[in-house]
């Protein structure tokens, strides 16, 4: 068999509404393209019927590959087993959601055409979701933009386009706490841009309740940057200051008009609490930073397959 142009990966979690709808888009759009393609179903162990719908799915259609997981490892671990099961000269990724629009995906592998290496589809617009996760993905692009030391592009989600030797590089980063828009920046190559409209989703709920919000979060910032780490210097340097500064104060005070001048001890307890606050929440960070280093020094494999169909027998077992 030979090698297709094009590798589309989909992460899939409980997406049996929205699957035969899916695979309806993405295949019209891919042979009006022209390109020879595959798609990969990534199954991140959904409970519901979507395993079977991708069988059935790859069964009438050669282009369709599926990689089961033993369980749910994660979107960011799903779309990794993708890359790495995919063999396209150019490796597409989008949800299966349809969040993302499969229309989009010509636009990429144009500008792939014309070059580029990476091709990222910027979100210029949110259909249907909450105010909430509007401003705090908002913020949360900007913030990270800051404080990283590899310029991640604002509003850009995973949909994106790479050429196979970016695929290659991220193929070789085994990290456990992914964060993939970063890591395809991180490995540099001419990128660029292509404006979309985000829609809602089709059907079904999102799979990023709040926690697991803060935990991507988390490993967005503390896979790109120390600054969390640094702000305690800073924080340090204030502190010491005002302790000195408030130090002289109170003894003029107390020299210049009696005893009694900052005698309780409210103004203790809550510079105590304060203090302690401060010191726990720092705590927290660096407990961020060791956990991590724990995870990657376990050295587990990054996903567990249950199950491969579709594939020639030459594609290598990536399950680690
Ligand atoms: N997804 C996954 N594993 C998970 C959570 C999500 O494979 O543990 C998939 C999901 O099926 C979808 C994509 O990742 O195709 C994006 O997830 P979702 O739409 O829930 O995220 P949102 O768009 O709300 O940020
Ligand atoms: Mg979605």
């Amino acid at each position: 068999m030979t090698r297709p142009t094009i590798s589309i990966v989909a992460p899939v979690y409980n997406e049996e509404e929205i699957l035969p709808k899916f695979y309806e888009r993405v295949q019209s759009v891919m042979n009006a393209e022209g390109s020879d393609w595959e798609l990969i179903l990534v199954n991140d162990g959904s409970r519901d019927r979507s395993p079977e719908i991708m069988m059935t799915i790859a069964e009438g259609d050669p282009h369709v590959k599926v990689v089961s997981f033993a369980r749910n490892f994660g979107h960011q671990v799903a779309v990794t087993a993708g890359i790495d099961h995919a063999q396209g000269q150019a490796v597409v990724l989008i949800d299966a959601d349809l969040q993302d629009p499969p229309e989009v995906i010509p636009e990429l592998i144009a500008k792939w055409r014309e070059g580029y290496d990476v091709v990222y589809a910027v979100r210029k617009q949110r259909e249907g979701e909450s105010w909430f996760k509007l401003t705090t993905a908002k913020l949360f692009y900007r913030t990270l933009y800051r404080i990283t030391d590899v310029a991640i592009p604002l509003d850009t989600g995973d949909f994106r386009l790479m050429d196979e030797k970016v695929a290659q590089v991220l193929r070789d980063m085994r990290e456990h706490n992914r964060f993939i828009r970063g890591m395809t920046s991180w490995v540099g190559f001419k990128q660029t841009g292509v404006d979309y409209v985000r829609h809602a989703r089709e059907a079904g709920v999102t799979k990023y309740p709040f926690r697991k919000m803060v935990n991507f979060a988390l490993d967005a910032v503390t896979s790109f940057s120390y600054f969390p780490l640094q702000i305690m210097v800073y924080l340090a340097g204030f502190l010491g200051v005002m302790a000195i500064v408030v130090a002289i104060v109170i003894a003029t005070l107390r020299l210049t008009l009696g005893e009694e001048f900052f005698g309780g001890q409210a103004t203790t307890i809550v510079l105590l609490m304060l203090l302690s606050s401060f010191q726990l929440f720092f705590l927290f960070i660096i407990g961020q930073y060791v956990a991590r280093i724990y995870d990657e020094t376990r050295n587990r494999p990054l996903y567990v397959v249950a199950r491969r169909s579709g594939f020639d027998e030459e594609v290598p077992a990536a399950d680690t």
